[in-house]
């Protein structure tokens, strides 16, 4: 599943392909905006929030588009084939490249204005240039029962960590998953690290939370089940976190991680 990590690389793509270009097609494919019709219209920027990804056109129009489960966006020169079958969900094009979304878990097209609507619940973006640790510590500890596992992947919390990042951040801070909010006492440390896990892979796909970036060597724990963890060797452990049916993977040691 997409992280924050990867909705910032499809915004930087995005805005690289469509910026201060005149769209020459639009196509959306989902049933609520059938009729939209952007072309002729001039796209200005898009912007990642969370997983969120908002794409502004001329005429005060917003694009709303979130990756969901296994969204993604492809560029390419305008012109080349589609992918086949009922994939797409979504195409931006102008005259040289074309904005392919696949599988988007989400398209919206909204005014510009209503932007907060979609966004406004969002924590402090992880990747955002008005990140806040001490707001997203401040929101975490609104809810101190709440395990802290579940409440990382809240995006009200702090937008932008999925199951890879939630995994790997507790590790390098030794926290049980299921210990609660309150009792931890850095929450500023453990939210910086996790600031930190993104930044260092925002520019590359794939996550590497170790410096290795070897295949086999780039997580300590994701990944891993039953593998001996890279620090004391217990055989990492594998659960699932959350109410049903939202439950989300979570990968641990127990040795490193203890209640
Ligand atoms: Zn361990």
């Amino acid at each position: 599943m997409p992280e924050g990590d990867a909705v910032y690389r499809a915004a930087a793509r995005l805005r690289g392909a469509l910026d201060g270009h005149v769209l020459t097609r639009s196509d959306f494919r989902v049933p609520r905006h059938a009729t939209a019709d952007l072309t002729g219209r001039t796209v200005l920027t898009t912007l990642a929030r969370g997983k969120h990804l908002l794409t502004r056109v001329e005429g005060d129009l917003t694009v709303h588009t979130h990756l969901r489960m296994e969204g993604r966006w492809l560029v390419a020169p305008a012109g080349r084939g589609l992918p086949p079958g009922d994939l797409v969900r979504l195409v931006l094009a102008n005259e040289r490249w074309q904005a392919v979304g696949v599988r988007l878990g989400m398209v919206d097209l909204v005014g510009t204005a209503d932007e907060a609507r979609l966004v406004g619940h969002l924590g402090p973006d992880l990747l955002g240039p008005d990140w806040d640790p001490d707001e997203a510590v401040r929101r975490l500890r609104g809810a101190p029962r709440r395990t802290i596992g579940e409440a990382l992947l809240d995006q009200r919390n702090l937008a932008g960590i999925g199951t890879i990042y939630r995994a790997e951040t507790l590790f390098l801070r030794g926290i049980w998953p299921w210990r609660k909010v309150g009792e931890i006492e850095d929450l500023n440390g453990l939210v910086s690290l996790a600031q930190r896990l993104l930044h260092a892979n925002k520019r590359h796909a794939g996550t590497v939370t170790t410096g290795d970036r070897r295949p086999a060597n780039q997580t300590w724990v994701y990944g891993r089940a039953g593998r001996p963890c890279r620090r004391c060797g217990t055989r990492i452990s594998r659960g699932e976190m959350g109410a049903r049916p939202q439950e989300r993977l979570i990968l641990w040691c127990a040795n490193c991680q203890p209640r």
